[in-house]
């Protein structure tokens, strides 16, 4: 059985099919999904997936590329991540590729929503989701800066999606994070990340659709869904010479032992 940890079932292009997605991952044997916040202001619509769905989880958070929205307090994180089947706190981090015309300084905004995520999930002892594009060495000096070191107090969390360096990949697992790998690892030009998802070790590796968006090949372009996490599972296993069975096992655990709340 496989478990989809990064997934925005609450967007409109999957929660108009939900029905039929949801019988996609039952044929599919993916009997889990994480369902991702990205505003505050979609945060019920999510929840109520998770309340509703046994099968479905939720987090809380505000995406770095999202302006606009509500900002969120300390406060706003941590009474949303105490309801049920809140299990995680973001997605959050730092994206700089949007940027645009924009300054490293202009840009502080993003870093002050970051460390509030970090600051609730320490709070609450929650795992953070990490978003993090064309900003890594800031994203992981932040999370040194907020005490995130592995060590007793650490939230923890997972680098979702991953793109980065392997030397990236190693900071992050040297602060005690997982590292999530999605549809990207099918990508034909994706070869400098096959390497990377070849030196994770099982026990730190988590997969995800981000669906709606990177629908592994051979649905490449269409619009992804958390069905189709078991063609990641399937490349991480010949990356790591081994059986799809045990990539959903290997990673089934790790997720809950990283999503505790999904065993309480
Ligand atoms: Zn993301
Ligand atoms: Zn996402």
């Amino acid at each position: 059985m496989f478990t989809d940890s990064h997934c925005h079932l609450n967007f409109p292009e999957l929660v108009e099919n939900l029905d039929d997605i949801l019988a996609q991952m039952r044929t599919a044997q993916v009997h889990r999904a994480l369902v991702i916040g990205t505003t505050l202001e979609e945060f019920d619509a999510v929840h109520r997936l998770a309340v509703t769905y046994p099968h479905l989880w939720a987090t809380v958070g505000v995406h770095p590329d999202n302006e606009g929205v509500r900002e969120p307090t300390l406060e706003d994180l941590v009474t949303r991540s105490q309801r049920p089947r809140v299990v995680g706190i973001g997605e959050t981090g730092l994206d700089y590729y949007r940027m645009g015309e924009r300054s490293h300084a202009d840009m502080a905004w993003q870093r002050e929503r970051f460390r509030t995520h970090i600051r609730a999930a320490r709070q609450t002892q929650l795992p953070l989701v990490i978003h993090t594009r064309s900003a890594s060495a800031d994203t992981l000096a932040i999370l040194r800066e907020e005490g995130e070191d592995g060590a007793a107090g650490s939230a923890g969390g997972v680098f979702h999606c991953f793109t980065e360096t392997r030397e990236v990949a190693r900071a992050a697992l040297d602060l005690g994070f997982y590292i999530s790998f999605s549809g990207i690892l099918t990508f034909k030009n994706a070869a400098d990340l096959r390497e990377v998802a070849r030196m994770v070790p099982l026990d730190r590796l988590l997969i995800e659709t981000d669906s709606p968006y990177l629908a592994p090949v051979p649905h490449r372009g269409k619009t992804n869904n958390p069905a189709y996490v078991p063609y990641v599972a399937a490349e991480v296993a010949r990356l790591h010479e081994t059986t799809p069975e045990a990539v959903a096992a290997a990673t089934d655990a790790n997720f809950e032992r990283l999503f505790n709340g999904v065993l309480s």
